[in-house]
């Protein structure tokens, strides 16, 4: 087949990105491939052409491959110019249900914005991404998508010599907080509007009749990303790089790279090797995306009204706003996951008690186990805090049904709560077998973690307490 590659971001938006030719891979070799997901985009692709297309050895027909420019701030510091240093934009694809998605390449070598990285990936971190951004898609999480992972048969240095990969990303678009303040740092006010004008017609075109259509925007950014961070707390999801050029204005997780999912609840828990301060730990990350949108917000003042000053406070007011809408997505997050129906006074209370008597418990299995109390008990080394929890919160979930939680309650934790996760342990086998070219740990974790809410050992199980501490990498 051939894949209908349309070109809108290219077309709409001249002077932010570059031509750039994806790499030819020498050896291409198919390490797995997202049939569900291609057929969802109208793709019938053989696997000759997803190894060719996806790994670079072949350019499909109609693609017109960009790197595209952004900044960012990184662990705080700003970068007037990052870009895609080792990504290539395929182009977009109109699916059959109306959604326009980009394809991009990523680790499929150098473009002008590179600067001293030699473009490439090795395979564990695309499979890493890969099998995270499955699980979030499956879990209900808005998330970029991953189509196939094919390693080039080339080799890349990193610590040591490792085989090299690329993987193709599906995303809503790669249009980030750091494409606009690229913009916004240059002082260049009209592009930061045709970013905005095509932000808007692309992902929130009901805004485009708002009286303040860049007010609109700001305000949708701040709602979509509250929610999707409040989800991330959720799933005790740790991002590990939130920095302004891995936050997507659509709204979805973009970016995986040290990422890891926290075991015993601890909120300070960080797994990124680079991440010596602790700015993005878990707890940290509602506060961080307040500091990103803000970076937003700074972007989009010129657009917010002719008056400056009067542009300013507006986009305080909405900033100042931040913390507080955060808050409800978390509570809502938490009411699902605490199998509670409508709302009450106390249930932020009741939320806030389960995470101070939840300290070092398994934070997936706790919720999960909630109703059965004998199952819960294994994962606390102190119950005693619970004992004075449980009850508050049977008589919240399934009040008027007695002593014991009724079926109802037991089946909203169980669709709220995944059994499985990507458990730290198990992606690591999965990925260390890979690279020595065992795909067997890898597909057998990918098909528990595609099924998140169905019980399957072991990989519903924390740890074994030799695993030690877990430290996560870049994905370089
Ligand atoms: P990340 O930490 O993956 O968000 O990447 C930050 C910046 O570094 C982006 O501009 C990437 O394109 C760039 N980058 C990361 N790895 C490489 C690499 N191996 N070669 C070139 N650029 C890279
Ligand atoms: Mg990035």
């Amino acid at each position: 087949m051939t894949i209908a590659f349309e070109h809108s971001y290219a077309r709409d938006l001249p002077g932010t990105y570059l031509r750039a030719r994806p790499d030819a891979a020498p050896a291409p070799r198919l390490l797995v491939l997202n049939q569900a997901l291609a057929t969802d985009l109208g793709l019938h692709l053989t696997e000759a052409e997803a190894t060719d297309w996806f790994s670079g050895a072949a350019l499909p027909p109609d693609a017109d491959p960009i790197a595209q420019a952004y900044a960012g701030h990184q662990f705080g510091g700003f970068s007037p110019q990052l870009g895609d240093g080792r990504a290539h934009l395929l182009g977009e694809v109109v699916a059959p249900d109306g959604r326009r998605v980009d394809i991009q390449l990523k680790g499929s070598g150098r473009t002008p914005f590179s600067r001293g990285g030699d473009g490439k990936a090795a395979i564990g971190p695309m499979l890493r991404e890969y099998l995270i951004s499955e699980f979030m898609a499956a879990a209900g999480v808005p998330t970029t998508r991953s189509l196939a992972v094919v390693a080039t048969g080339e080799e890349v240095w990193r610590e040591t010599k490792l085989p090299g990969a690329v993987l193709a990303r599906v995303a809503a678009s790669h249009l980030r907080v750091g494409t606009f303040q690229f913009f916004a740092a240059r002082g260049d006010r009209d592009q930061v509007k045709a970013l905005a004008d095509y932000a808007i017609a692309r992902h929130y075109p009901d805004l485009a009749e708002a009286a303040n259509p860049y007010l609109a925007l700001l305000d949708a950014v701040i709602d979509r990303q509250a929610a999707l961070v409040a989800e991330w707390m959720g799933l005790g999801f740790i991002h590990g790089v939130m920095n302004t050029d891995n936050m997507a204005i659509s709204g979805e997780t973009i970016d995986y790279g040290p990422c890891a999912f926290m075991e015993g609840y601890a909120p300070g828990t960080v797994f990124s090797s680079i991440d010596h301060q602790g700015r993005y730990a878990y707890a940290n990350q509602p506060l961080i995306l307040a500091w990103n949108l803000a970076r937003l917000a700074e972007t989009l003042v010129p657009l917010l009204d002719a008056n400056q000053d009067k542009a300013i406070e507006i986009a305080n007011d909405r900033l100042t706003g931040i913390a507080s809408r955060y808050r409800e997505a978390w509570l809502a997050v938490m009411r699902r996951k605490l199998g509670l129906l409508g709302t009450d006074q106390g249930d932020a209370a009741l939320a806030d008690d389960l995470l101070t008597a939840m300290q070092g418990a398994d934070w997936t299995l706790t919720f999960r186990r909630l109703a059965d109390e004998a199952a819960l008990r294994p994962l606390f080394a102190d119950f005693t805090p619970m004992e004075a929890w449980l009850p508050r919160w049977r008589a919240r979930a399934d009040a008027g049904v007695g002593a014991g939680v009724g079926a109802g309650v037991a089946d909203r934790l169980a669709q709220a709560n995944p059994a499985v996760i990507p458990r730290n342990h198990q992606v690591e086998e999965a990925l260390s077998a890979a690279t020595d070219g065992d795909m067997t740990p890898f597909h057998a974790l990918l098909a528990a973690i595609q099924a998140p809410f169905a019980e399957s050992e072991p990989y519903m199980l924390p740890a074994p307490t030799g695993f030690g501490h877990y430290v996560t990498f870049c994905g370089t």
